[in-house]
């Protein structure tokens, strides 16, 4: 990049702050929960805010706002459609390349009134961050876009060459209904040389960071049964195994001494991961003193780089309702990471076929509603990682050098995401 572009991005930048966040505040106040139980009129609210904040940069061939039918339901005569995206495009000029900006518009629900300390729909400053449902995930996404837009425009004219494609989904946070459909219908709109997702988190709040890979996930009920039906403790107590004995030896099975996954056929991942000691892994996951961590190798690599295995649930009787009886039916949830590299069916293949292999006593197992979720790895040799990571530095270095300058927000995050980000910082 020019060093008159890149002083004129930096001015337009810190220029049009204030007016951004103004804008992310407006957008924040539109209470998008895509969640069924919520009035979906806010999510079109939402869409269209989205679609005139796009239409202002006055640089795309088209600006439009579009749902598909949920997927599933192609053939059906009535479709039951997603929720409303924001599409844009603008074709690219003298052999440049195309790059599709992601974000999504809709938010979480927003919990208990009782357990925000302000509203969670009037975005409130307190210190440098802005508080407030969807002022972080994802709003600040689409305004990142919108300004990075405008900060090209300011700077390069609207002439430019760059071709730009937009998708700001409205059902990231209902599990993306329509996504599928969505990217089959509108396939020639949303092509691209290169994505960016602007929905995931930084290193720390210093410091940008690339989510270059992402763990897949994988979850199931086993159910465990050892008996036809509840016998009393104290007669064939000793003799027949309860179906909490076998479930409690089988769940043994999965770790090793060092509670790292211990399951033939499951991989990890081979990635550099920046430093993260443990006393950082303490404060953030809150480990009590004494406890010690698991596993083996790099703290990150742990995390993002290997297979992890989480049992979430137990349906037994409950402490309350506790007889002395011995208990004939148990069911685990198994919620189990799949490295960056794996398919997630032959992890679910390796992981039951363990369990039945292991099942103590004979005992009978049956495997329900399975959920499987692919990782995702990106290749960073490319073109567009090194752009990316100049303009980061770039960021680093502009923000440093205004510092104090200009009243700085910094959004919060206000909802953690399912599964944790890869970054490299
Ligand atoms: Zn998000």
């Amino acid at each position: 990049m020019s060093e008159a572009l890149e002083t004129g991005i930096k001015q337009h930048i810190d220029g049009a702050f204030e007016t951004t966040i103004a804008e992310l505040c407006e957008l924040v106040r539109i209470p998008s929960v895509s969640w069924p139980a919520f009035d979906p009129a806010h999510v079109q609210a939402s869409a269209e805010k989205v679609a005139d904040l796009m239409r202002s940069t006055g640089v795309f061939d088209f600006v439009d706002i579009r749902r598909a039918p949920v997927d599933g339901q192609e053939n059906e005569a009535d479709p039951e459609l997603g929720h409303p995206a924001v599409i844009a495009r603008r074709a690219p000029k003298n052999g440049a390349p195309t790059v599709l900006l992601y974000a999504h518009h809709d938010v979480q629900p927003p919990g208990k009134d009782e357990e925000w300390d302000t509203p969670p729909f009037e975005p409130t400053q307190r210190g440098d961050r802005l508080f407030a449902r969807g002022a972080a995930d994802d709003k600040a996404g689409v305004m990142a876009h919108v300004s990075a837009i405008r900060a090209l425009k300011a700077t390069a004219g609207d002439d430019f060459d760059l071709g730009l494609a937009v998708f700001i989904e409205g059902e990231e946070e209902w599990a993306s209904q329509s996504f599928g459909n969505f990217l089959r219908e509108n396939r020639d709109e949303l092509a691209a040389d290169a994505i960016i997702v602007a929905d995931s988190g930084n290193w720390d709040i210093d410091t940008p960071a690339l989510t270059v890979a992402l763990r897949g996930a994988v979850a199931f009920n086993v159910k465990i049964d050892t008996m036809a039906h509840a016998t009393h403790s104290g007669m064939f107590g000793g003799a027949i195994p309860d179906a909490m004995l076998a479930a409690v030896k089988l769940l043994g099975t999965l770790w090793d001494e060092d509670g790292a996954v211990a399951v033939e056929g499951l991989t990890s991942a081979d990635l550099t991961t920046p430093e993260y000691d443990e006393a950082r892994l303490r404060e953030e996951s809150g480990l009590l003193d004494g406890v010690s961590p698991i596993g083996r190798g790099e703290i990150l690599s742990r995390m993002w780089a290997q297979p992890a295995i989480t049992v979430t649930g137990i349906d037994a009787p409950d402490i309350a309702n506790a007889s002395n009886t011995l208990i004939p039916s148990v069911t685990v949830r198994i919620s189990a990471r799949v490295a960056p590299g794996q398919d997630p069916q032959e992890f679910y293949d390796a992981l039951t076929g363990h369990l039945t292999k292991h099942a103590p006593f004979g005992a009978k197992l049956s495997f329900e509603d399975p959920g499987l979720g692919h990782s995702f790895s990106v290749d960073t040799t490319g073109p567009a990682v090194a752009h990316i990571r100049a303009a980061m530095e770039l960021a680093l270095v502009a923000r440093r050098s205004i510092w104090g300058l200009v009243d700085r927000f910094r959004s919060s995050p206000t909802s953690s995401r399912s599964s944790r980000r890869l970054r490299s910082s």
